[in-house]
């Protein structure tokens, strides 16, 4: 029983996390969401009520790689073993977390 979810909840999360992957990946994606379709869904224009933008540093991994001698992927880690702090670096632009706070969500009280 998923009851405790609502429909509207799912698909709220879907775009959300779907305008988040087009930050990240395609923004052609995203201007293909309109900013006015987001608003009518009664989501943040910014975020789509993620209150998270994607870091476009890091590509929202929250990692940057250095080298780039290997190939991109979670074998990148195992093989080097140990040494992979030397090859992936916190991104500092976002703190290593991928995402900052939205801007547009944090508006109102300013840090
Ligand atoms: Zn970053
Ligand atoms: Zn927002």
């Amino acid at each position: 029983m998923l009851e405790h979810i609502t429909a509207s909840e799912v698909a709220g999360y879907g775009v959300g996390a779907l305008l988040l992957c087009a930050t990240i990946t395609a923004p052609k994606i995203d201007s293909f969401i309109s900013a006015s379709q987001r608003s009518s869904l009664g989501m943040c224009k910014r975020c789509g009520d993620l209150k998270l933008i994607a870091c476009s540093n890091c590509k929202g991994s929250g990692s940057l790689k250095q080298g780039g001698s290997f190939s991109f992927g979670p074998s990148d880690v195992s093989f080097t073993g140990g040494n992979s702090m030397m090859r992936s670096l916190s991104c500092n632009k976002c703190r290593s977390r991928g995402h900052f706070p939205c801007p547009e969500c944090s508006k109102v009280s300013t840090t």
